[in-house]
């Protein structure tokens, strides 16, 4: 045994005196065999933006942090370093479930690694720590669980690892969007380390309150800090609004009936039924939540990466380390909490460089789900507000009427140019609609109610609603009360919340947040501007409610029966569409509407405004 630890002493000598050995040839050298090692190993003749910095500043012997966007190639920038070291370079990784596939796609490239954690046996174990110090793998995967463990601890330090990697570091902080408890072993371990080794660290979140946690909490001495541009060219941003979820997914599915992709549900019970559904259709598609028994997650994750299911339906439990290149689309059925996870989530989308497709559903419930469990999951305020603060920019992003990818590339400190032609907002085929005379309906009576109140308040005010509290607090005597009689709370709400998402608006911060005025607004009000949003025309996505529209259908089939003539010279299905979607309540609404002619209005136009006016009172009720 003494034998064998001199023995290492040795290796250990000579592994170090090689290390610094490369680190005299001087980063440039280094950095042309790194590009050697790129080729050679993973076949890319290029390095992407910020992998060579990485690279670099890693083989220089510092501290470095890599901030780059999900798919960005963080993987490659501790692997090549790696690579070149004599030494281990270990990795702290946070999902055991993945780890089997990270060693076994570097073995394919003929790399030696390994992984420890709790799905070996314990004899399994030992011979990987045997070999572990017996230099035979240049990486070695761990789990932070494993360092809570001070018999492991030890054994890290028998190894003198030259690099440690912490693979998604956010997890790191409480202001991450993954916070993960067993992170914070990762301090004790560097500092117990005999040899301290060059600590790297990599995310894709980057807020600068992440950022100032992986600096101290890992105690980093001087680290070099790499952020590369989050733009993800090859992505289209949509949000989506207003129209039956299950419609547009099954319909994007059958209109993309080759393509792999990832729809991500907010609950576990979602994801069932989303599952069933897509599974009597026909589909073929596996599900991924915590809810489901270690096997069955494990079968699905494999089937969804190995291609013979084509579409993932998930919590957000799914994906961290996805390394699944090809997948063409990511539909977020519900709002996410923050920007920062739906950037995450919907990056999953053509790692591969290829083009790919994200879809955010938006519904109002999702915001109310959001701040449940917001309510539910953070206890201390300070957190909870931080929170709230996140979630409105979510949501701020859901009604943007400028540019998606402008508004992501901001949010994350980029600056960025007002249109990319490449999002949902920047789609030229969307409509302009003037809705000046609404928003400063909606401004006067924030104002009128002294900007004391939230979004659902004003809005039963304007829709002059007998909500008790209406009543109570008098709102009902305003000249603003019932100003949108008739509209329906949905439009209403929409329409604040764009309002606030183009800064007209403003809610405050915390958990009873107030609607109020902003500089933008006040020269709406005093008619020096105007206000439009962008909607989208019915042919392109937008599909009405079904019950609605097979109502009108009826309705048009017995109005052509009655002239006796076929009902596509009443009304074409597109204008019905259309009607059914603006659930016009007056004569100049539905004029507006494609399809409607003046003479046509006369002739057919009076029964279908009925079907209208008569839905917007029962909704009153
Ligand atoms: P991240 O961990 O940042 O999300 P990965 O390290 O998993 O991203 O890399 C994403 C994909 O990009 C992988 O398929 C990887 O092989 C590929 N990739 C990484 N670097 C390059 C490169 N320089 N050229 C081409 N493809 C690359």
């Amino acid at each position: 045994m003494q034998e064998h630890n001199a023995n290492a002493e040795v290796q250990d000598a000579h592994a170090e005196a090689q290390d610094a050995h490369r680190q005299a040839q001087g980063a440039h050298a280094l950095v042309l065999d790194a590009q050697k090692l790129l080729k050679r190993y993973y076949g890319y003749d290029e390095f992407r933006e910020g992998q060579k910095e990485i690279i670099g500043s890693v083989l220089q012997g510092r501290d470095t942090i890599g901030i780059m966007p999900t798919g960005g190639g963080k993987s490659i920038c501790y692997q090549i370093p790696a690579l070149l070291g004599e030494r281990l370079t270990l990795v702290i990784s946070p999902l055991i479930s993945l780890m089997k596939d990270q060693v076994d796609a570097l073995a394919s490239l003929g790399i030696a690694a390994t992984f420890i954690n709790s799905t070996l046996q314990t004899a399994q174990v030992r011979e990987r720590m045997k070999r572990a110090e017996q230099g035979e793998y240049k990486l070695l995967y761990v789990a932070p669980e494993r360092l809570e463990a001070e018999s492991f601890l030890r054994f890290i330090d028998t190894l003198h690892p030259a690099l440690v990697a912490i693979d998604e570091a956010h997890c790191l902080s409480q202001w991450g969007h993954d916070f993960r408890p067993s992170y914070r072993s990762i301090a004790p371990l560097l500092a117990g380390l005999s040899r301290r080794p060059i600590v790297s660290a990599f995310t894709a979140t980057a807020t600068s309150e992440v950022l100032e946690d992986i600096v101290q909490l890992l105690h980093l001495r001087d680290p070099h800090v790499c952020i590369t541009g989050f733009d993800r060219e090859n992505l289209t941003f949509s949000v989506v609004h207003g129209q039956p979820k299950r419609d547009f997914v099954l319909r994007y599915l059958d209109n993309h009936p080759h393509d792999a992709g990832i729809i991500y549900a907010a609950t576990r019970k979602e994801v069932d039924s989303l599952y069933e559904l897509l599974r009597q259709k026909g589909q073929s598609v596996g599900r991924y939540h915590a809810g489901l028994g270690d096997d069955e997650r494990k079968d699905s994750q494999e089937q969804f990466l190995y291609d013979e299911t084509r579409v993932m339906v998930a919590t957000n439990a799914f994906g961290m380390g996805i390394d699944k290149s090809n997948i063409r689309f990511v539909i977020h059925h519900n709002m996410p909490k923050n920007v920062e996870s739906y950037y995450q989530e919907a990056g999953r989308a053509g790692r591969d460089g290829d083009p790919g497709e994200c879809f955010l559903l938006f519904s109002p419930q999702d915001i109310q789900l959001q701040k449940f469990l917001i309510d539910q999951t953070v206890s201390s305020t300070d957190r909870k507000s931080t929170e709230y603060k996140k979630l409105q920019s979510m949501v701020d992003y859901c009604h943007t009427t400028q540019c998606l990818r402008a508004f992501i590339l901001r949010y994350f400190g980029e600056t960025a140019p007002e249109r990319c032609d490449n999002c949902g907002n920047c789609d030229d085929s969307f409509e302009l609609l003037d809705i000046t005379i609404t928003a400063q309906q909606i401004f006067s009576c924030v104002h009128r109610v002294r900007e004391r109140y939230g979004i659902t308040l004003v809005t039963a005010v304007l829709r002059g609603s007998k909500d008790r509290r209406v009543l109570r607090l008098g709102l009902d005597r305003l000249p603003t009360y019932g100003l949108l009689k008739g509209r329906p709370e949905k439009e209403i709400t929409g329409y604040m919340q764009t309002l606030i998402a183009d800064g007209y608006l403003k809610v405050t911060e915390g958990q009873y947040p107030v609607v109020q005025l902003q500089q933008k607004a006040v020269s709406v009000l005093k008619g020096e501007a105007r206000v439009f949003v962008k909607v989208l025309p019915e042919t392109k996505t937008e599909t009405p409610d079904d019950a609605l529209f097979e109502q009108l259908r009826l309705l048009r089939r017995d109005i052509a029966r009655a002239h006796n003539v076929p009902p596509y010279v009443i009304f074409p299905d597109s204008t019905l569409r259309e009607l059914a979607l603006k659930r016009p309540l007056d004569r100049l609404a539905m004029l507006a509407v494609k399809g409607v002619g003046e003479v046509k209005f006369e002739k057919y136009g009076p029964p279908f405004l009925r079907v209208f006016q008569e839905r917007a009172a029962r909704a009153e009720k």
